[in-house]
């Protein structure tokens, strides 16, 4: 395939595939549209490429410095990649998703640090909105607030964040116990509710507490979701976002997310992805 069958869009083609998933082709109906699935790391990917490798074959596209997986997993066409970290990595990302990929939905995975009272390492928190906590530019516009777009907060897709949500609740039920006694967390719960993005990693009591102070309610943070859900939203697209939780945004966060990510992260993430993709496929 040629650059101009991309619609001009300058990507590269590597792999083989039988597959012919429509590229920036606007008019296909929405279930033969595929998903788009994004994580910042590789580890937070699980074995999604391989699931894909095995089950359909995968056509990798390279287009702005990103892989592009394009295949069936568990029954859905799907489109996967690695928008790597921060916020203008995940815009243009899945700007890329939307565009030259015409997803019909992106579902991000990945870790983050738990800030909410109750979120502890091993829970998973399903974003029902997101906000950027490092976006200020008061006095002019209200602190947080995305300015002339009049919104701080974005909200998650409702039934994309109620499958999200599903598909955890089925694997605490089914393998919490078992996950907790392999990784030495607690039994892993499952919490909805505000995500916040900004482009540090937060590691420090004071930074964590920060953020408790003038967020309350929000129960993680990371470093890609909001932008994503403002790409989405001025879009159109409905997005959802779920986070496994790899430290608690304090002074111990370097250590517990290296160990979460290398060791635990990918299991989770095989673990919420099998059973939402399953539950999409029943779903028709
Ligand atoms: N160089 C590191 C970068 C990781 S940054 C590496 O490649 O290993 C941390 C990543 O995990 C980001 O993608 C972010 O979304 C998420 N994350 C986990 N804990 C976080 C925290 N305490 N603060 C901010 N982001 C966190």
């Amino acid at each position: 395939m040629s650059g101009g069958e991309m619609g001009g869009t300058g990507a590269n083609v590597a792999g083989s595939s039988t597959l012919d998933i429509p590229a920036n082709r606007g008019g296909a109906p929405a279930s033969h549209r595929p998903l788009g699935i994004l994580a910042a790391l590789p580890q937070e990917l699980g074995d999604l490429i391989e699931a894909m490798r095995a089950e359909s074959g995968v056509r990798t596209i390279t287009h702005g410095q990103r892989d592009y997986h394009l295949g069936t997993v568990h029954g859905s066409p799907c489109v996967v990649t690695l928008a790597r970290v921060g916020k203008v990595a995940a815009a243009a990302t899945v700007s890329a998703l939307i565009h030259a990929f015409d997803v019909d939905a992106v579902v991000f995975t990945g870790v983050a640090g738990g800030v909410g009272n109750d979120v502890r390492v091993g829970d998973i928190v399903v974003a029902d909105a997101l906000l950027q906590h490092d976006l200020d530019a008061s006095p002019l516009f209200p602190r947080f607030e995305v300015p002339l777009l009049g919104m701080s907060r974005f909200a998650a897709d409702a039934a994309l964040a109620d499958r999200l949500a599903a598909a955890c609740e089925r694997f605490v039920a089914e393998e919490g116990a078992a996950s907790a006694a392999r990784f030495g967390t607690r039994e892993p719960r499952v919490h909805r509710g505000l995500i916040v993005s900004g482009d540090q990693f937060v590691a420090s009591a004071a930074g964590v507490n920060a953020l408790r102070d003038a967020l309350p309610d929000a129960l993680a943070v990371e470093m890609e979701g909001a932008a994503i859900a403002q790409v989405c939203h001025e879009y159109g697209v409905p997005c959802g976002v779920v986070r496994t939780i790899s430290d608690t945004a304090d002074d111990h966060a370097p250590e517990s997310f290296v160990s979460f990510l290398t060791e635990i992260a990918g299991a989770y993430s095989n673990a919420i992805l099998t059973r939402f993709l399953d539950a999409r496929k029943a779903q028709g």
